[in-house]
């Protein structure tokens, strides 16, 4: 403990002082953002205030017009930016101003590349805050008084920006925080009534709290010039800048896109404009307002289980909370935005939100909103769409397992690669499969596989080339656990092609398969010796017309557990259920020919235990023995010539 009144020097957090090089060095393009960064934090500290006041009227005393102020002395070169909401004390000052909460911070600085430009859109992932005074100051301070404290409890907090801060007792009039930036030599020219005027207009119009300016008065006289001795003595006047209406309590005909586009990075802390917005207001036997956002980028910490996420949440226009996680399911979390309800209770609490039934009517209604919104996009913009999808995609594949009631909806939203698509990109719709499946075709074929190369290469896709039946390529470490819960779209069943026996229902010609009937009944023998060699390793060798090149694959049965799926549990430490594979091999080729007629045993089980190797790794890349497959391969291969 140190005496209230003396100053204590702290260091920041390593992660802290990391963030504070960044952004001073990597958003040097966009200074003016520090603005809005302290504004919205304002803001939010006013909206704290209001929320905290529910249950205790008292604070805000006989202050209750919270407002904005931001002043500025071109002399001395400094901006303030002072606002009457909650305040910190010092505890919260050394913990919100010293160090970053967000979990997952070391792993995402871990992940800079040390190229300013390259950083400089990562900033923007982890959203850009407090410490963006930095940008434009070499010397910040902020004086705070929490709301309830008296005027000799408030906290002065200095710092330069390099590696430490002071914190120190300090006096306060009046409740709120005063951040004060000394501006740097080169930037002093952001002390300018004008240019602040209209940066505060830009990033503050759609806020609810008032901003306020100083008057100005372009005509009066400078110092010194016969000003007269009242006018020095008259406390300034100020006047709102901005509109200072919550911008979801207006209709949508009088907002612009450029005041949409602020209010997200408001809500967000995100750097980049959202890809796209749906703003409704419902009315009937629930009443609320949303503004959904659908955000240009993947936070750094989407994958990260504890992240914040979820709505800001107003009741009657008072703010409530952030991350109000209540109003979308799990996979639709990079949703940003804002719901205002009537029917809400203010004093709720995150508990109480759990149990409301309004609350669940109101998430099952945004989560359609917002899945009407990605198919809209979709519709309306295939390039967004994609760069969506390649940002968000594999969250949206947790929905059929998350949200069994709207599983339809948002396999209309899934991208695959397909063998049909040129380029390696999950550019493919389900519906764009439909749409060229072949007249007598009734299933969906797909295929899981490690990548898009070794999709490509998969035997079991032999014979659906050599009949050009498109087959949907999957790659994503989540797609065996989604196809999982997927069985159909469109009253067409999926079908993966490595499973079962191949059944290519109408698509098989007659001729064909009397044929194949007959080369199953001549190798029957062959089949049941290479059952001996193999033993216990596989379930059943059969005789399989799904293969055109290759002479033998493995195929699991229908409900078994694929490859992916045990790859993903042997690498999280869990038991993985066996799986018996079935051997199949392709009548047609030499190679089978030839070992059907190897009299030499040796010789024949090397033979078996290669072409059972080759097919292991064609299908998970792995083999149990790769030394053994190797020795037999070259004992096989000396013999050749
Ligand atoms: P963020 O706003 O994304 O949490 P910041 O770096 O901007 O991150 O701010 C860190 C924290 O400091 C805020 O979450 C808030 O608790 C506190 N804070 C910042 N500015 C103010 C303010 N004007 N009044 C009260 N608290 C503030």
């Amino acid at each position: 403990m140190t005496t209230d009144t003396q100053a204590e020097t702290l260091g920041f957090q390593t992660e802290a002082k990391q963030l504070l090089h960044l952004m001073i060095h990597s958003l040097y393009s966009n200074k003016e953002i520090f603005l809005r960064e302290l504004i919205s934090n304002a803001s939010d500290a006013a909206d704290k205030l209001r929320f905290e006041a529910l249950s205790n009227g008292d604070l805000l005393a006989d202050d209750a017009e919270l407002q904005v102020r931001v002043d500025f002395d071109s002399d001395n070169k400094t901006i303030s930016i002072s606002d009457n909401g909650i305040g910190m004390t010092r505890e919260e000052v050394i913990s919100n101003l010293g160090t970053i909460a967000k979990s997952g911070t070391a792993q995402f600085l871990e992940s800079l590349t040390g190229d300013q430009k390259k950083d400089s859109q990562l900033i923007g992932q982890f959203g850009v805050g407090f410490y963006s005074a930095f940008i434009v100051a070499d010397e910040v301070e902020v004086l705070t008084r929490k709301a309830g404290t008296g005027p000799t409890e408030a906290t002065l907090w200095k710092s330069k920006g390099e590696s430490e801060y002071t914190v120190e007792a300090a006096e306060k009039a009046d409740r709120g925080t005063t951040v004060t930036l000394h501006l740097k030599q080169d930037e002093a020219d952001f002390a300018d009534g004008f240019r602040l005027r209209s940066i505060v207009k830009r990033y503050a119009d759609h806020l609810s709290i008032p901003v306020l300016m100083e008057k100005h008065d372009f005509g009066s006289p400078k110092d010194g010039e016969g000003e007269d001795e009242s006018a020095e003595a008259k406390a300034p006047e100020y006047e709102a800048v901005n509109a200072a209406k919550a911008l979801w309590t207006r209709s949508r005909s009088d907002v612009t896109d450029d005041e949409y586009k602020e209010f997200y990075k408001h809500i967000s802390h995100d750097f980049d404009d959202p890809m796209d917005w749906s703003h409704n207001k419902v009315e009937g036997k629930l009443e609320y307002t949303s503004l959904l956002y659908i955000p240009g980028r993947a936070p750094f910490d989407l994958w990260n289980r504890d992240a914040a996420r979820g709505l800001k949440l107003y009741v009657q226009r008072v703010f409530i909370m952030d991350d109000a996680e209540q109003f979308l399911p799990l996979y639709l979390r990079f949703m940003k935005g804002v719901v205002d309800s009537n029917d809400i209770s203010l004093n709720v609490s995150r508990e109480i939100l759990q149990k409301d039934p309004a609350v669940d009517s109101m998430r099952s209604a945004l989560t359609k909103r917002a899945l009407d919104m990605l198919a809209k996009l979709r519709k309306k913009d295939k390039e967004k769409y994609q760069e969506f999808w390649n940002q968000f995609g594999q969250v949206l594949k947790e929905g059929p397992a998350e949200d069994y009631a709207n599983r339809e909806k948002i396999a209309q939203l899934l991208q695959f690669a397909t063998t049909k698509s040129e380029v390696d990109a999950q550019d493919q719709g389900l519906d764009d499969y439909i749409a060229r499946m072949q007249p007598e075709q009734e299933k969906i074929y797909y295929l899981v596989a490690e990548s898009l190369k070794a999709a490509r290469n998969n035997p079991h896709l032999e014979i659906f080339k050599k009949k050009g039946i498109e087959v949907i390529l999957m790659v994503d470490r989540i797609d065996e656990w989604l196809m999982g819960h997927l069985n159909e779209y469109e009253g067409k069943q999926f079908q993966d092609i490595s499973r079962g026996e191949l059944d290519l229902g109408k698509l098989e010609d007659q001729d064909e398969k009397k044929q194949q009937e007959e080369s199953e009944k001549a190798l029957e023998g062959l089949a049941e010796r290479i059952k001996k060699t193999l033993g216990e390793r596989v379930n059943e060798v059969r005789i399989t017309h799904r293969l055109t090149d290759s002479p033998a694959c493995l195929a699991i049965d229908e409900h078994a557990m694929g490859a992916q799926m045990r790859k993903i549990m042997q690498a999280s430490g869990q038991a993985v259920p066996e799986v018996k594979p079935h051997f199949e091999i392709n009548p047609l080729h030499p190679l089978i020919e030839r070992m059907d007629k190897e009299q030499n045993e040796e010789m024949f089980e090397d033979l078996v235990e290669i072409l059972f190797g080759q097919a292991s790794l064609a299908d998970s890349g792995q083999l149990d023995d790769p030394g053994g497959f190797s020795a037999r391969l070259n004992k096989v291969l000396l013999q050749v010539g």
